[in-house]
């Protein structure tokens, strides 16, 4: 398919710009849509690079007017509620303890030997404590970039963190404040932290949000401490649900999502800004695929089987059906989303980095 630029957008201004990731111009039409999810006006477009084949939305929205894609409902900016892991009864949260302790490496919630029993639990309970528990890492100094209201804040500092936060959004901000020993409000690229100063860097569902994704991984990388760990979280464009439903897919975000990664993206955008993966998960939760289903069912003028899909019993069955399936779709590397681990390469030149053109 030919690209049309401008021809589509009829909503915010836009802006032409080659790949993000391997500077080439040249790219086909993959998905057009508008904005599903909070209604922004306009239709927006995602490309796939011809040289490189990573997907990014063209035209795209211009910097100073990024902030007209988040309108006041935006949902990281609502109330937090950080999912802090101490409830339940209490031999739970002995399970708990023991998870972070031996799973995470927390050293504050060593109780000596555990029974059995709270070690099996706390075994099981490890596999969801994983994606919202930072591990443990050198003198606990978190920093959570694009924080929204600050719900991954306030579960570190419930853990013992000394969190520090970066958010935009001046509103959201200031209810991330009440988690965050520092805070800044404003672009990552231009917060004043010191290199060096953070044992722990994450960025959940922020690096597809802004327009040079390298630049700011390189910006993450520079505030890690020696031994620091980059965590980084996005939607998976290479997963089963970007491919069964294509343009109807709720990871598109349009026009909030510039970049859309697979794995294999991710992968290259994280070494170029000098780093290396260490690790790379992968999950799929059943509301991804509802979400998308109701998409794709009103797309084909399906509304009222869409709408029949939000009854509770009907809803129940689906994400039953899904919650048996999905742990398969994740081992088999084609989830939803997508979490690295990323670490510094030692001597790499970040900073000076030239984005190339042509093939990567
Ligand atoms: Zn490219």
């Amino acid at each position: 398919m030919v690209l049309e630029i401008g021809v589509l957008v009829a909503g915010l201004a836009t802006l032409d710009d080659p790949c993000f990731l391997c500077g080439s111009a040249d790219a086909d039409q993959v998905w057009t849509t508008p904005d599903r999810a909070l209604g922004v006006p306009g239709v927006y477009t995602v490309v796939c690079c011809r040289d490189c084949g990573f997907l990014y939305q063209r035209p795209r929205v211009p910097d100073e007017k990024l902030a007209s894609c988040y309108p006041d409902h935006y949902p990281r900016h609502q109330e937090p509620s950080p999912r802090v892991p101490f409830k339940g009864s209490w031999r739970r949260i002995s399970a708990v303890r023991w998870a972070l302790a031996a799973g995470l490496g927390y050293p504050a919630f060593r109780d000596g030997e555990a029974p059995l029993l709270t070690r099996l639990r706390g075994r099981l309970l490890l596999r969801r404590l994983r994606w919202d528990c930072l591990p443990w890492i050198g003198q606990g100094r978190y920093l959570d970039v694009g924080c929204g209201s600050g719900a991954a804040l306030g579960v570190a500092r419930a853990l013992g963190w000394q969190v520090a936060g970066i958010e935009p959004d001046r509103p959201a901000a200031e209810k991330a404040r009440r988690f965050a020993d520092d805070l800044y409000v404003g672009a990552a690229l231009s917060a004043p932290f010191a290199p060096g100063r953070f044992d722990v860097v994450t960025a959940l569902h922020v690096v597809e949000h802004v327009p040079d994704p390298v630049r700011l991984v390189r910006r993450m990388l520079e505030w890690l401490a020696p031994g620091g760990l980059l965590i980084i979280e996005v939607p998976n464009a290479g997963g089963l649900g970007a491919r069964l439903f294509g343009r109807a897919w709720s990871g598109l975000e349009l026009p909030r999502h510039l970049s859309h990664f697979s794995p294999e993206t991710l992968r290259r955008a994280v070494e170029r800004a000098g780093g290396r993966v260490l690790w790379c998960w992968q999950r799929a939760k059943p509301r991804h695929y509802l979400w998308s289903l109701r998409n794709w069912l009103r797309d084909r003028g399906l509304g009222r089987l869409a709408r029949l899909t939000e009854l509770r019993l009907v809803y129940g069955a689906l994400k039953l059906i899904l919650e048996v399936t999905l742990p398969l779709v994740s081992w088999a590397g084609r989830g939803e989303v997508i979490r690295v681990g990323v670490a510094r390469v030692p001597g790499s030149q970040q900073g000076i980095m030239p984005v190339p053109t042509g093939r990567v």
